[in-house]
């Protein structure tokens, strides 16, 4: 790899130039992208006596590390305010990772009680019941709670920025004294509020996960996640969990979510203005049960919400058309601009509808238990011509 002028000067760029030159690994061809390396093994000295086989070293094995790989981590580190980054297969498997790497048989966590379904399995089943861990879920929002469940034995706090679906809003810097005081360390699942939107790192959280098929890549052809921090605790994961656990990133996603990351600011700018002014129209609408976005006053958290994130709230909302599930289901099938789909953070906008089944569920904010909710992920089309598409549908709903 040919040497290269240094452009990006650590610490003075913001955040839309971070996004652009963040990461950047030239090779001996001068192109001016990374570029895509699909090899899954390298060229070994005339001695390799002296390699470590489980080390993360480049120029070995691609389980133990990629140019692509690479490049997308050092991104993500600098755009989080992370020394490093731990890019794996899925958002899931950087999730497993860090509780794969950090929590062991006889330790206890401290999880939030409105958390993502994978979050919540891996916690009320599967981590307690095949290899002894101890869970206690709770209402992260009353501090006493949580200061309560904290044991001798709490290795990990397990939080969501902005929940998915519920939209509630995790005080970070209050969590992570809470965490700290107690030894354990906080890990922030932040899906829902990329940077430039926040970045929990500043606020005292330990460990920062991205489900990278989100907002990150932006467009919804490519799954990976990642796990961003200091270099001390973002090392043992990469020995543990990816070298030797081995659910790695693919070059090729690493090399897609590098170029989608790109206009990842300008993207959450536009996600959030839409999905402000979608918000305000459907929380006017007599039509429509309730809305959970925190850029609304009407949020429990709205206050906390300013101060944390500022003044843009990401894309991400629920809410219930005044109705049973029938006319939810209608209004979706109303719907033509907006698409009926899940996962999230994509250019198009996505809807789904989740009923009031499930164990997790009895968390939930009363409207969410009695209506279900439509979990709407705002996308990059015209805001007029979402807002046109919205109203459409609850005149057609409600004809
Ligand atoms: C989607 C999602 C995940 C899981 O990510 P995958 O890439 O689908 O594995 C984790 N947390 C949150 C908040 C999510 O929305």
């Amino acid at each position: 790899m040919s040497e290269r002028p240094d452009r990006t000067r650590p610490g003075t760029l913001s955040d839309s130039s971070l996004a652009v030159h963040g990461g950047i690994q030239l090779d001996s061809t001068l192109a001016l992208r990374t570029p895509l390396v699909m090899a899954n093994s390298y060229q070994l000295p005339d001695d390799p006596s002296e390699i470590s086989w489980s080390a993360n070293a480049p120029g070995l094995y691609t389980r133990n590390t990629g140019v692509n790989q690479q490049a997308l981590q050092e991104k993500l580190a600098a755009l989080d305010d992370g020394e490093d980054a731990v890019a794996l297969a899925s958002g899931v498997a950087a999730l497993h990772a860090v509780f794969f790497t950090y929590v062991h048989a006889g330790d206890h966590v401290v999880v939030s009680d409105v958390t993502y379904e994978a979050t919540w399995r891996l916690w009320s089943e599967l981590l307690p019941q095949r290899y002894g861990i101890e869970a206690t879920f709770v209402d992260i929002t009353d501090h006493d709670a949580v200061r309560a469940a904290m044991r001798p034995n709490t290795r990990l706090v397990c939080v969501e920025t902005i929940a998915n679906p519920t939209t509630q809003v995790t005080d970070v810097a209050a969590i992570a004294a809470i965490a700290h005081e107690a030894g354990a360390i906080l890990m922030v699942d932040s899906t829902y509020t990329p940077p430039p939107v926040y970045r929990p790192l500043r606020d005292g959280a330990d460990l920062v996960v991205h489900s990278l098929s989100k907002y990150v890549n932006g467009h919804g052809d490519a799954m990976a996640g990642a796990v961003v921090g200091s270099r001390a605790l973002i090392d043992p994961i990469k020995a543990d969990a990816m070298i030797d656990v081995g659910g790695i990133i693919s070059p090729f996603n690493a090399w897609q979510i590098q170029r989608g990351s790109v206009t990842l600011p300008m993207r959450m700018r536009q996600h959030s203005e839409s999905a402000q002014a979608i918000a305000e129209l459907l929380d006017a609408d007599p039509r429509v049960a309730y809305v959970s976005y925190p850029g609304l006053p009407s949020h429990p958290q709205h206050e906390l919400a300013v101060r944390q994130f500022g003044r843009s709230f990401s894309g991400m909302m629920s809410f219930a058309v005044d109705g049973d599930p029938d006319t939810q289901n209608r209004f979706v099938a109303n719907l033509r601009l907006i698409t009926s789909g899940f996962s999230l953070g994509h250019d198009d906008s996505l809807i789904v509808h989740t009923g009031t089944e499930g164990g997790r569920v009895a968390a939930y904010p009363e409207p969410f238990r009695r209506l279900g909710h439509l979990r709407l992920s705002v996308g990059l089309e015209d805001t007029a011509d979402l807002l046109a598409d919205l109203r459409a549908a609850l005149d057609e709903t409600f004809a």
